[in-house]
């Protein structure tokens, strides 16, 4: 190739190529630069005008140290001891600064004396492009953490050393934040993504710097623990990571709580691949999330069958529906001033065709979880008033007798609610005082703000809130009166250990006074022994629940005890008990 200087005009195209190009390029002769294109005056700092105008000197483009090197290079291909050259020299830019460049450059004829020409790459340009383009491919771009490749790429290598080294020990962590999709939807999505980046650098604070926190996709975020010395180490690490979660997150001036289920597979010898290593991570956490959300669980091989059996459970509860499987049990409430029925709950449960009756605590969180919680809270709610209308037709018209519904949180965030239940009063015939509406505590806490305005509709249509299993969560009496429950529903824990010391029945008293000054009336849930009632009447509890009085019936079996006006003898031990205090 050959090539005049200045390039000539009538080869537009060829030199309209040459300026655009996106490497540098230049002509020397005599040591001296006599053409530039533009990329090549900007990798060095210059105008186009300055180099070509002062025809510069390559000694002032190279760092001292390395002219002789690049002198020497020159002066063997204008000698025509070689042709061509490929090396790499540092340069030096107009403000002082040094550049790794990359040059190739051909001995050629300029106007009958002999000439280089070359090409000129910035490398500094050229490894960070590469860098950035490295980057990329393994990093999510939302939260920059190592994405899905680069975490199974680690895993992989925590598995191979795991083969060489028998002390060393490696898990993996799976975490789902837990309701992502209802926050996500209610936030809109900009807050989501903004959430999703704050708890990611919150799960940063939780590990070593050798351990990865990666971002799997969606809400799934992955960690790999590496060379721990506890066998204890990744059930601690979920552990702080439920500590740092437990703050509420700012977003755009709207407090947010997040929490993780958290699936924890642990590295053993025979692992298959990083493929099934992740897979059991994500069992134990779905299994997670079917104990109650915001806590971990360690794998365990008979996992995946259960997993199994909870995809069929999902399958079945759709038809259950269709067949009306579903049945309402109710289990009455005792007036402890009485002794009489005062009230029952109304208890979903599933005549399975194959397994018989299942409880509500083995299909609710799946119903929950895939939303057949909102047709079936409707149809236990309309079922349960249909019933409770025929049980009153039984009773004096001033009979104080009202049933309870269960309300999931699912339901709670859905405006129709509110029309679901003045029809299921409608058409029953049901007075509203006469229902009772049961949400629990922890559901409070979580959609405390959504739910506030249709929990003051509800009960501006007459009907009873009663705040279910207080106790579980970690709210405030007081704070839980500014959505005015009628009603509180004492968990079933607090009365277990009630008679077991005096500590446990004073925090009962405490709760019990408390809701007193609160104007709210309190019910005590599975009370099963003669003790725990007498300990309830001594503490003045007003209402009590359980199997010491009767397992949840059906609505046949209920309207005989209420037609027998069947009164319970209260304990005689409680006077005493009383007084004694
Ligand atoms: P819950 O609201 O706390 O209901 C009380 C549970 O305690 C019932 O369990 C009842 O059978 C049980 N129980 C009553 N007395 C005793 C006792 O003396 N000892 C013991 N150990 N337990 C007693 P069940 O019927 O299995 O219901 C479990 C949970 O399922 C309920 O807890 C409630 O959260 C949920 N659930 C039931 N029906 C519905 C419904 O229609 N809708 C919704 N969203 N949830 C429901
Ligand atoms: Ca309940
Ligand atoms: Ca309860």
């Amino acid at each position: 190739m050959s090539v005049s200087h200045p390039l000539p005009a009538s080869e537009d195209r060829f030199r309209a190529l040459v300026e655009q190009c996106l490497v540098g390029i230049y002509v020397i002769q005599d040591d001296r630069v006599v053409y530039a294109n533009p990329r090549f005056c900007q990798i060095f700092g210059y105008t186009q005008e300055e180099l070509a105008r002062e025809a510069v000197p390559v000694e002032r483009l190279t760092c001292e140290p390395d002219w002789p090197l690049v002198r020497e290079n020159i002066r063997r291909r204008i000698a025509g001891e070689i042709q061509s050259l490929h090396y790499t020299f540092r340069g030096r830019r107009k403000d002082g600064s040094t550049i790794e460049l990359e040059v190739h450059g051909a001995r050629t004829e300029l106007r009958g004396k002999p000439a280089i020409i070359g090409t000129l790459l910035d490398l500094t340009d050229r490894k960070l492009a590469e860098e950035k383009l490295l980057h990329d491919a393994l990093h999510d771009a939302l939260t920059g953490l190592p994405n899905r490749s680069l975490f199974m790429d680690r895993l992989g290598q925590a598995m191979a050393r795991r083969e060489r080294r028998a002390d060393y020990r490696f898990a993996v962590l799976f975490l789902d934040v837990d309701r992502f999709k209802t926050i996500n939807e209610s936030l809109g999505h900009a807050l989501g993504d903004r959430l999703l980046m704050l708890i990611a650098q919150r799960l940063l604070r939780c590990v070593r710097p050798g351990d990865t926190v990666a971002r799997l996709g969606g809400d799934e975020f992955a960690i790999l623990l590496e060379d721990y010395g506890d066998a204890e180490e990744p059930a601690r690490c979920a552990d702080r990571i439920r500590e740092e979660l437990r703050a509420a997150h700012d977003l755009a001036g709207t407090e947010v709580f997040a929490t993780v289920s958290v699936g924890i597979a642990v590295g053993e010898r025979s692992s298959a691949r990083p493929d099934d290593l992740l897979r059991d991570a994500d069992t134990a956490m779905y299994r997670a999330k079917e104990l109650g959300r915001a806590r971990h669980a360690v794998f365990h091989p008979s996992m995946h069958a259960h997993a199994r059996a909870q995809l069929q459970l999902e399958t079945d509860l759709r038809r259950a529906l269709e067949r009306s499987e579903l049945r309402v049990a109710f289990q009455p409430i005792v007036s402890l001033r009485t002794g009489l029925v005062s009230g029952c709950e109304a208890l979903v449960e599933w005549q399975h065709p194959q397994r018989g009756r299942i409880p509500p605590d083995d299909f609710i969180p799946a119903a929950e979880e895939t939303g057949l919680i909102l047709p079936i809270g409707a149809w236990v709610l309309r079922e349960a008033c249909r019933e409770a209308r025929a049980f009153v037709s039984h009773l004096p018209r001033s009979a104080p007798v009202a049933v309870s519904v269960n309300l999931s949180g699912r339901q709670l965030l859905q405006a129709e609610l509110l029309e679901q239940v003045r029809a299921a009063l409608r058409e029953s015939g049901l007075l509203a005082h006469r229902l009772r509406l049961e949400v629990t505590e922890s559901v409070i806490m979580e959609h405390a703000g959504p739910a506030s305005l249709l929990l003051a509709q509800l009960k501006s249509l007459g009907v009873h809130l009663l705040l279910d299993d207080f106790g579980t969560g970690y709210s405030s009496l007081s704070y839980l009166h500014n959505f005015r429950f009628d009603t509180l529903k004492l968990d079933r824990t607090f009365v277990a250990r009630i008679d077991t010391s005096a500590k446990n029945a004073e925090i009962v008293r405490t709760i019990v006074s408390l809701a007193r000054a609160l104007g709210m009336d309190v019910v005590a849930e599975g009370v099963e022994t003669p003790a725990q009632l007498a300990q309830l009447q001594a503490l003045h509890c007003d209402y009590a629940q359980g199997y010491y009085f009767a397992r949840p019936m059906d609505a046949a079996r209920f309207v005989e005890l209420l037609d027998a006006r069947k009164t319970w003898p209260l304990s005689p031990a409680a006077q005493a008990l009383s007084h004694r205090r």
